[in-house]
């Protein structure tokens, strides 16, 4: 398993997704408002059992180390680091 795979497994989509964006449980999936396209309806969905979040109404979707790439408009490595960093994890050398 590589570092942005165990980044992953350690990080919960939830939880960072609901750090940018309120969101409400629905049985397993969470619902919110899209912080990439906005709009007043909660359209953005997130799946807690996959890990995973999708928009029907801008078409975004992916794993939480996507949501971080496209939330902050930033490269796959910094994307992982800033999740590893959550967990006080350092990539090693
Ligand atoms: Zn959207």
């Amino acid at each position: 398993m590589d570092f942005s795979d165990q980044v992953k497994s350690k990080t919960d989509i939830v939880e960072v997704i609901g750090e940018v964006t309120p969101l409400r449980k629905f049985g397993q999936t969470y619902k919110g408002v899209c912080p990439f396209h906005g709009g007043k309806i909660e359209a953005l969905n997130v799946n807690s059992a996959l890990q995973y979040f999708k928009c029907p109404s801008c078409g975004k979707g992916g794993d939480v180390i996507q949501f971080v790439m496209q939330v902050d408009k930033i490269p796959f490595e910094e994307a992982v680091t800033k999740l590893a960093a959550r967990k006080g994890r350092t990539k090693p050398e």
